[in-house]
């Protein structure tokens, strides 16, 4: 194996043990499982598509339509395979939506690049004419899409119920109130920069308790940070709270090594409890001068400090995680208090609210009602634990989706509207470029079809009838006619208000084409020694070529 051969002479160049695929085996194969990879998630697409039930070797189960997270539970180990889980992870990160249709993307670019191979078209010819049809698909964009106030928050809220509309499990009936909440939490946390809003997604946390239905899921102006008031004899609800952020324990520090200390007589064990009483009041007085009644530590409190605070009517919350005294920080106005003697009640942030509360039979503060907190909750709830989870995943992608439309300023009609447009118009500009890449642009734009398409199909409709009347409402100028999954017929996506973000789909188009182009380049792949041997027969198996890990 592994050999190269120069004037008749064999030579080994790789380790025993190796194996290689090159040229039109490696391409095929990696084509072949990058497309099934693809077609698994697929079927997810839009308000219609199909969930997937992923078992763990543990035995947990996920139920979920969101591709980025059917991806990375599928564990693949192929190469190709990975570059279109990729594909779909920095969907998720850029934007937060659109996951599905990347992927989906992807897999037919290189399915219809195949094609052209077959037909003696060269790789780098194919990578030319995609690479011009993506930055051609990103401009049109623009001249298709509307523009939008970042203020607008009616149009916000369609564009957060089309996100979360495709996942059909635990959103169901309430996500008109889940849009609204998602549109609202962004709104607060946003930075108004005059004409345009700063957006840090980080600002929105996302808590969970299963119980209840979704409809009880709600947005706290200000943070749930999941511990308990330690002291039974403190307040449980503190109104009007003056919140204090101190990350320094409320301790007496304890020597690192072994110290004895020798007492002879009663008087002395007094006094030098007294001393440790002293210093623990002492902290705690430093405190109530400040005029706090609430105190969160990022350290230990210890109890003869908790009994202190709790007669000072102090309520305390102990080892609380940095990120959330970082987030209390913004959502109340205090600052983080690191010496009790500079301590000043200037340092004192407010909440209309802070109260424990038993949550599922846990207990949790909420510290709520802030004044333009600039930091907030987003409180689901739900039947059980895999509708909480699978909330939670649509409520990201709505939170990808609107701030990606705040950012941008622009939308465009979904229901595969966009990508018929894109693509009629990906074929003018074909003809218009002529030669072998023509044939690479038409391939691309065929390629963009597969979202009408598939949505379609999910709602039983036939895949090639759509295409067609699709095809020739556009030609008469109807650019916003895409796929009605729920009448199960073609209509008018502006109409029905069906409209997602320019961002989202750039970014679905663009990173869909750079991984095909990167898989299309590549004519050899070697697998290192050591690891299971390619199967026989190659290509087609998905995930059956382990051993080829270190490639990536
Ligand atoms: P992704 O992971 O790509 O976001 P989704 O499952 O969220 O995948 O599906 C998104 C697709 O579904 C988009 O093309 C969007 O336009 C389409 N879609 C969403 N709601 C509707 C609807 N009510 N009617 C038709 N298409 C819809
Ligand atoms: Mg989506």
């Amino acid at each position: 194996m592994a050999t190269a051969n120069m004037n008749g002479q064999q030579v080994l160049i790789l380790p025993e043990g190796s194996s290689r695929m090159i040229g039109r085996d490696a391409q095929r194969t990696n084509i072949a499982v990058a497309y099934a990879v693809a077609s698994a998630v697929r079927t997810t697409l839009g308000p219609k598509g199909m969930d997937k039930m992923l078992v763990s070797d543990m035995g947990d189960i996920v139920i979920t339509n969101d591709g980025a997270t059917i991806l990375e539970e599928m564990h693949l180990e192929h190469p190709a395979g990975k570059l279109v889980v990729e594909v779909a992870k920095a969907q998720d990160k850029e934007v937060g939506d659109g996951t599905t249709t990347a992927a989906a993307i992807a897999g037919e670019l290189l399915k219809n690049a195949g094609d052209l191979l077959d037909q003696n078209i060269h790789a780098s010819t194919i990578v030319k004419g995609y690479r011009a049809a993506s930055g051609k698909a990103s401009e049109y964009l623009k001249t298709i899409g509307e523009k939008v106030d970042p203020k607008d928050k009616p149009t916000l809220v369609k564009i957060a119920e089309v996100s979360l509309g495709s996942k059909s499990a635990g959103v169901g009936t309430s996500k008109s109130h889940l849009a609204n909440l998602v549109v609202d939490a962004i709104l607060m946390v946003a930075d108004d920069k005059g004409t345009s809003l700063d957006i840090d997604i980080e600002q929105i946390k996302i808590e969970k308790k299963e119980g209840g239905s979704t409809d009880d899921t709600s947005l706290i102006r200000g943070i749930i940070v999941d511990k308990e008031i330690v002291h039974t004899g403190m307040p449980k609800e503190i109104k009007n709270a003056k919140v204090a952020l101190v990350d320094t324990a409320f301790e007496i520090e304890k020597p690192e090594t072994d110290t004895k200390i020798e007492i002879t007589a009663p008087e002395q064990l007094t006094a030098f409890l007294r001393q440790e009483e002293d210093i623990l009041k002492s902290m705690v007085d430093k405190i109530a001068a400040t005029g706090a009644n609430v105190l969160f530590c990022q350290k230990g409190i210890d109890d003869l400090a908790q009994h202190f605070l709790a007669k000072k009517g102090i309520a305390a919350v102990r080892r609380v995680k940095k990120s959330d005294m970082e987030k209390l920080a913004r959502a109340t106005g205090a600052k983080l208090i690191s010496s009790l003697d500079d301590a000043t009640k200037d340092d004192i942030g407010f909440a209309g609210v802070v109260e424990e509360k038993k949550i599922a039979g846990e207990a949790m503060v909420f510290v709520k009602e802030c004044k333009n907190p600039k930091s907030v909750t987003l409180f689901i709830r739900g039947g059980s634990e895999h509708v909480v989870n699978e909330v939670e995943r649509a409520c990201k992608d709505a939170l990808g989706s609107v701030s990606s439309v705040i950012e941008e300023g622009m939308y465009v009609t979904g229901g595969g509207s966009a990508e018929i447009e894109l693509a009629e118009k990906l074929r003018a500009y074909a003809r218009e470029i002529g030669g072998r890449e023509q044939l690479a642009v038409d391939a691309f734009a065929k390629a963009l079809e597969v979202v009408p398409k598939t949505l379609a199909e999910s709602a039983g409709m036939d895949a090639i009838d759509t295409l067609v009347s699709l095809r020739a409402k556009h030609n008469e100028g109807l650019k916003t006619f895409g796929v009605d999954v729920h009448a199960g017929k073609i209509g008018d996506m502006a109409k029905i208000g069906v409209i997602e973000p320019v961002k989202v789909k750039r970014q679905a188009i663009v990173s869909a084409s750079e991984a095909a182009e990167m898989i299309l380049r590549i004519d050899d792949v070697i697998a290192s020694r050591g690891r299971p041997q390619m199967p026989p027969g190659g290509p087609g198996g998905m995930g059956g070529m382990g051993g080829m890990g270190d490639m990536d």
